[in-house]
């Protein structure tokens, strides 16, 4: 059995795969709560005994999205940069009250100062609109993400760090 099999059969998925991806855009608030930064409820890192570093909050009432069939108000994607974390599989359920349950991860012990000295444990709450990704610019990022796998193209990975799109399989 392959690590996907493993985890597809472990954890089946609620599958979005939007083929429209989309920018955030700070300038504005749209009538969606979509929040960049910010806290979020429910488990720490253990790793780092810390709050998981929430990039985003997505209101999962926007159908641009496709998440209406999940059951929470928000999906927040979450991560850990100041430790390995994401070396194994990184799961977290979302319960009905939006708080977060780790299920699965990596154990490793936290870096000192990665990704640099004094890194928040927090980014400062902010509402964003979802402005959709030219196609055009669409394929740039999708080759740009394909290259990401060589080595040497591993220091464009910030080209593409802040959009919400392609491809996500949520549990
Ligand atoms: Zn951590």
């Amino acid at each position: 059995m392959t690590r996907a099999e493993y985890f597809a059969a472990k954890y089946p998925p609620v599958s979005a795969d939007p083929q429209q991806g989309y920018w955030l855009d700070f300038r504005v608030s749209a009538g969606f709560a979509h929040i960049v930064g910010g806290v979020h409820s429910g488990d720490e890192c253990p790793n780092c005994e810390k709050p998981l570093l929430r990039f985003l909050s997505l209101d999962t009432k926007d159908e641009r999205l496709f998440l209406r069939n999940i059951p929470v108000p928000h999906l927040p994607l979450l991560f850990c940069w100041t430790c390995e974390i994401a070396q194994n599989d990184f799961v977290y359920r979302v319960e009905q009250g939006g708080t977060v349950k780790l299920i699965d991860y990596g154990l490793g012990p936290p870096a000192g100062d990665f990704p640099y000295e004094d890194y928040p444990d927090q980014f400062p709450e902010h509402r964003v609109d979802l402005q959709a990704i030219p196609e055009r610019d669409q394929d740039i990022i999708r080759a740009v993400m394909r290259a990401m796998t060589t080595s040497e193209t591993r220091g464009i990975r910030s080209a593409a760090s802040h959009s919400y799109g392609s491809r996500c399989a949520m549990i």
